[in-house]
């Protein structure tokens, strides 16, 4: 069993998961010839590191010695051939280290890595130090219960419902079955959903990962490492006119390209160049269409077009990323000498995309705009993006809360040393920590940067929690807590600091790791590379400076009711009306599969509402009487998805509405009757449904080419969001009004759209008198508040949808206010830019916060009046929370 978590990190489940295996002691790092410093992790009997060990020499290959090593009954390995797969070795001078995956009866646990260190002497190899996480408590069946083929489907349900509801477009790939590290280990499926999200304009690749018992989505882990997040104005893209030396490649018809194998013998690997022509980016994450072509030109000079769209600027930084990790003993991103593939010049919706990520196996970089440079033409964000390839060949820091703001922080850190030694600025010069200041076409470098690793913060004062929903739950947000260290040390040490970091990262480093355990790396690889005791000093203390050590995590104040502490489902999305909440939870240790709960909003009890399931429950919706939810069962037919409905006084057991082969994305309730929006594979769109009682269910949508989904119910009204779809024709996407007793309709106006764009409407709410609803006419991802009668007529623009208009995240509404919530803006790193809730009077007028709590608040409902309840994940933990009336005037943290 493991011990409870004396302190949580970060306010989400996998912050949950990564505080139940953290270490919780941290001890000095012994020298070699003090006895072995043993530092334990909480919950394994693998400790977190032993150093100072100094073994007798053994002969033989170096992954045979680390296995005999770790055989010692102090790290509780029960088999070290079955258990520990080997995935590296990594060399330096005569050190060696062997990085191992932990394997349970076969299958990957997930972020469970174990290294061992060691000398070498001669053909002998000397253990000097071990470490890492290895989870010794596992005891967990590997037999799936739940199917891999709805395990899709729940993944691809939830991402489209985290991106505003479009999914129809997101394609899902299984990556079969891994161990999450929680209690005794759950059984999980991975899933990679990967699309484009339509309202943020965002390219969307992330791995889901489904429990394999329950059904309940667990967490989800963002692939797309990007740049810059957030608004950096469009249009227009030339390079600065500076001539650099370049490698490039002609070919047997006489054609240069930029392919250069020089760096290489010509045998492992290349850093070539892409062109992709002005194609989409959605096009290129994951994957490189075959037909995309390398870059060239007729001459051997690269000028004109490819200089234009960014492709000189990134073949030359990868080519000095390639030379700066070559100066630090690795042979490219992969260590292996693999190639460094770079795609430029991509779109987004015909626009400019004025941004740069690594997927995982290249870079691909937008051009530039009216206000800033191709993302290629900055080598620290080359540096910064191709770092992120080294990182995923080492740790694999997961790219979430803490250990994501790691793989954040190493990348800035690399970004800048790699620009320092390249362009000769001098490290603890003033703006040599700005990252991206070369970007802008005017603007002084500090107005430019978005990030700078000279900002000062500190741990406990200023880490800003987030949930998963946002920014991969802070992974920009924090990165420079941890690189405003590493900094630090690179300012008083110099290069030599570069290759401590590398060592940390590539020797002592696992994929869960948090701030703390990144502190105990560092120093590990600091002593291993015999620093001398004042240099020693100067890591410890740089950590000190930005408050990471043992237990920083704290607790912060707060300005709100908890009507559900400890909230785990990860999509637990609360549904409110009259006196009454739903919500889903599971338990602390997320083994439980999620149900539906139910309480007041004042307070008091809170009671399971959906019965004893081995699988779990999802949105749940309420009238304030009466509530319906989506789960998934075993039938005789094989695996169904349900809808049930329950009055929430328990006073009937809850009823079968619904049960098909489609999946549910939403549905809706009033009194006995519930809508529900279901997937039709054979049209490949969402049909909106609605049943009263026991009467045959009627489909409300059944024209080919119109699909459906979103409904919202009240007073015997049905809102909806209607797509029209025609081969080759136009596409048109509008709201919806429908009498449920008469079946007539009313389509409102499409939004009034530029040419060749589809206007987007997203999420109506019905009330007893009003209907409102988001709209974004010019898909530039800027939402007004719209409102109508019940009936549709006399509609009105609340806030308007302009390019004033804010990023809205979320909008819910009763007769007395709208609520909402704000996409943040992650270029600038504050408390403030975390999403809040914010209310409007329900005719329109001044805008007043809800809470003036720090962290995020951005997934709500609203109840009655000006009452909302939402996730709160400020106090280093979720929970459900209340506010009776909105605090009004914040003042600025
Ligand atoms: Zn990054």
């Amino acid at each position: 069993m493991l011990r409870p978590p004396r302190t949580v990190a970060a306010a989400t489940p996998l912050a949950v998961l990564l505080s139940l295996t953290a270490t919780l002691v941290t001890a000095t790092p012994a020298h070699a010839a003090d006895p072995p410093a043993v530092e334990p992790r909480a919950g394994t009997d693998a400790p977190a590191l032993v150093s100072g060990l100094s073994e007798a020499p053994a002969v033989g290959d170096p992954v045979a010695v680390a296995r005999r090593h770790l055989r010692q009954g102090r790290y509780g390995i029960a088999d070290v051939n079955t258990d520990l797969v080997p995935v590296d070795v990594v060399r330096d001078g005569s050190d060696e280290t062997v990085r191992f995956e932990q394997r349970y009866q076969g299958i990957r646990v997930f972020g469970a890595n174990y290294l061992v260190q060691m000398t070498r002497e001669g053909d002998a190899h000397r253990v000097t130090g071990a470490g890492g996480r290895f989870l010794t408590e596992l005891d967990v069946s590997t037999t799936p219960k739940f199917p891999e083929r709805l395990a899709l489907d729940v993944a691809r349900s939830r991402a489209a419902a985290r991106v505003g509801g479009d999914g129809d477009a997101l394609t899902t790939t299984s990556g079969g079955l891994v161990v999450v590290p929680t209690g005794k280990g759950l059984l999980a499926w991975k899933v990679t959903v990967a699309g484009t999200d339509t309202r943020k304009h965002l390219p969307l690749l992330t791995d889901v990962y489904v429990n394999a018992g329950t059904g309940t989505p667990l967490f989800a882990s963002d692939r797309i490492r990007t740049a810059a997040e957030g608004p950096i104005a469009t249009t227009g893209t030339t390079v600065r006119d500076k001539t650099v030396p370049i490698n490039a490649y002609q070919r047997a018809d006489g054609r240069y390209e930029l392919r250069d194998r020089t760096r290489w013998d010509g045998t492992t690997g290349e850093i070539v160049t892409y062109d992709a022509q002005g194609r989409d980016v959605a096009r290129f994450q994951g994957t490189l269409p075959q037909d995309t072509p390398v870059v060239s030109s007729d001459v051997p000079t690269f000028t004109g077009g490819a200089a234009e769209i960014g492709a000189v600027d990134a073949h030359w930084g990868a080519g000095q990323v390639y030379e700066y990790y070559r100066r630090l003993g690795r042979d490219g991103l992969d260590g292996r000498g693999g190639s460094m593939v770079s795609v430029v010049n991509v779109t987004s919706y015909g626009q400019p995309y004025i941004n740069a990520f690594w997927d995982g196996t290249k870079m691909v970089y937008g051009g530039g705009g009216e206000q800033y440079y191709s993302l290629a033409s900055a080598l620290d964000v080359v540096g910064h993006e191709m770092t992120h390839g080294v990182v995923e060949h080492t740790a694999n820091l997961v790219y979430f809360g803490q250990s994501g703001a790691m793989n954040e922080g190493i990348a800035d850190y690399f970004g800048n040393a790699i620009q320092v030694e390249a362009e000769g600025i001098d490290p603890a010069g003033p703006d040599a920590g700005l990252l991206g200041e070369s970007l802008c076409r005017t603007g002084t470098p500090r107005q430019c940067a978005f990030r700078d690793l000279n900002d000062g913060r500190v741990a406990a004062d200023d880490y800003v929690d987030a949930t998963g929903r946002i920014d991969s739950a802070g992974v920009h947000l924090n990165s420079t807590i941890f690189s405003g260290a590493l900094w630090d040390i690179r300012e008083k040490l110099g290069a030599k600091a570069d290759k401590i970091v590398l060592k940390a990262l590539s020797e002592y480093m696992t994929p869960l790791d948090d701030f703390t355990d990144g502190r105990r790396a560092v120093l590990a690889a600091a002593v291993r590379s015999r620093l001398g005791a004042r240099d020693l000093l100067v890591v410890a203390r740089a950590f000190d400076t930005h408050g990471i050590r043992t237990g920083w995590e704290h607790r912060v104040a707060t300005d709100h009711d908890v009507l559900l502490r400890g909230i785990t489902d990860y999509y637990a999305q609360p549904d409110a009306a009259g006196e009454r909440y739903v919500v889903t939870n599971s338990s602390a240790d997320l083994t439980a599969p999620s149900a539906v709960y139910t309480g007041k909003v004042r307070g008091g009890k809170v009671e399971r509402l959906s019965a004893p399931s081995e699988l779990s429950s999802y949105d749940p919706v309420t009238d304030g009487r009466n509530a319906a939810w989506i789960t998934y069962a075993e039938t005789a037919d094989g695996w169904k998805t349900q809808v049930w409905a329950r009055p929430l006084d328990r006073s009937r057991p809850q009823r079968l509405v619904y049960e098909g082969d489609g999946d549910v994305l939403n549905t809706a309730i009033e009194g006995d009757t519930v809508a529900y929006s279901v997937w039709d594979s054979a049209t490949g769109g969402y049909d909106l449904w609605v049943r009263k009682g026991d009467a045959a269910p009627v489909n409300v949508t059944p024209q080919a080419g119109i699909y459906s989904r979103a409904p919202s119910i009240s007073k015997g009204r049905i809102a909806y969001i209607k797509l029209y779809l025609w081969e080759g024709g136009p596409r048109r996407m509008v709201i919806t009004t429908r009498d449920l007793a008469t079946g007539q309709e009313t389509d409102l106006p499409a939004p009034q759209s530029p040419p060749n764009v589809i206007g987007l409407v997203i999420g109506p709410v019905l009330t007893g008198t009003s209907l409102f609803w988001l709209q974004d006419a010019q898909q530039d991802g800027l939402q007004g508040i719209m409102r109508a009668n019940a009936d549709g007529g006399s509609p009105v623009a609340l806030t308007p949808d302009d390019a004033t208009a804010p990023e809205l995240l979320d909008m819910d509404a009763t007769d007395t206010a709208v609520t909402y919530s704000v996409y943040p803006d992650l270029t600038v790193v504050t408390n403030d830019t975390l999403p809040k809730i914010t209310q409007i009077p329900a005719k329109g007028g001044k805008a007043v916060r809800v809470t003036c709590n720090r962290g995020e608040q951005a997934q709500f409902a609203a109840v009655e009046g000006s009452r909302v309840i939402w996730i709160d994940g400020t106090a280093a933990r979720v929970d459900l929370a209340t506010r009776a009336h909105p605090r009004g005037i914040c003042r600025a943290a």
